[in-house]
């Protein structure tokens, strides 16, 4: 999962006109009132493609017409019936199928189901908020609205959040919590059931995400390898190494550009590259590890 950014004040033309058409009778039928796909669905789908590069919002697979569903990150029906959000725009995601059926009709949250009627504290949001006039408050139907996030949700959101925060890629491909549960329980939570929640590690996500490393690993191994067998015949050193290594830091770096898959772990990867390409690459050699510090000081050095 990546950040993404949607302006939530500005829904699709149809999707708008959908929802004030069937507003009464959303809120009247509620939970049992017939969700259209022709207006969550066709309506929103060709603003959310391109948004999000015609991946899945969840696991960052590229997706065919087949396997594109408009999910909804509250959920419309189920045991905890957000129905006033199913034709919400901040509440549609770009998702596969196999993340959208993984997390079915659930959204747990942080705060409990039932609070006492006297009690303080807040809970599970059961309606939506109304103006004094009685119409809907249009603004706390957002999903950024304090009135929804006072319910502390664990799915992350990436229009909301920042996943890189709090998720990371291990060198096996798996993802994990970025947070230790020490430091914030809540914030581990989020991550952890956020993975498990949309089965951010199955099988094939992890091979495709443990693919990018090996082969980020293997390219810059190998260019490693060349560059320091030619050394000693090399002129200029500064340019040599430009030369050698420019280019393998650059598919490094493209590994997280928007249009790719799996881009959270080309992010990891570049973000902590010493720590993690560089010392498994040079195994201790200080020296090389130095004229790897050197070509990416170099490398970032001229992107200024
Ligand atoms: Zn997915």
């Amino acid at each position: 999962m990546r950040r993404f950014n949607k302006d939530f004040n500005a829904p699709p033309d149809a999707l708008q006109r959908g929802f004030e058409e069937k507003k009464e009778n959303l809120l009247e039928r509620k939970a049992e009132h017939y969700f259209e796909s022709r207006i969550y669905n066709t309506a929103a789908k060709p603003e959310l493609k391109p948004l999000y590069h015609g991946k899945c919002a969840y696991c960052e697979s590229m997706m065919s017409d087949d396997a594109f569903t408009v999910e909804h990150y509250r959920p419309k029906r189920g045991s905890h019936s957000y129905y006033w959000l199913g034709y919400e725009w901040s509440n549609l995601l770009p998702v596969c199928k196999k993340c959208n059926h993984a997390k079915g009709d659930r959204f747990p949250v942080g705060v409990p189901s039932r609070v006492l009627p006297d009690s303080d504290k807040k809970g599970r949001v059961k309606n939506p908020q109304l103006l004094p006039n009685g119409d809907l408050d249009i603004d706390a139907m957002k999903a950024d609205h304090p009135y929804l996030l006072g319910e502390k949700p664990y799915l992350l959101h990436p229009e909301i959040d920042e996943p890189e925060e709090f998720l990371y890629v291990k060198r096996t491909g798996e993802l994990a919590s970025k947070i230790e549960k020490e430091v914030n329980e809540y914030h581990y939570k989020r991550a952890d059931k956020t993975i498990n929640l949309t089965h951010l590690n199955r099988e094939i996500l992890i091979w495709k995400r443990r693919n990018i490393i090996e082969s980020c690993e293997n390219l810059l191994r190998n260019q490693t390898v060349r560059f320091l067998k030619e050394k000693d015949h090399q002129h200029n050193l500064p340019s040599s190494i430009r030369l050698a290594f420019f280019v393998v830091f650059e598919i490094i770096e493209n590994q997280f550009k928007d249009d790719q898959e799996y881009t959270l772990t080309g992010w990891c990867i570049w973000t902590n590259i010493k720590e993690t390409l560089f010392k498994t690459i040079c195994e201790n050699n200080q020296e090389i590890e130095q004229m790897l510090d050197y070509a990416l000081n170099l490398y970032i050095e001229s992107k200024c």
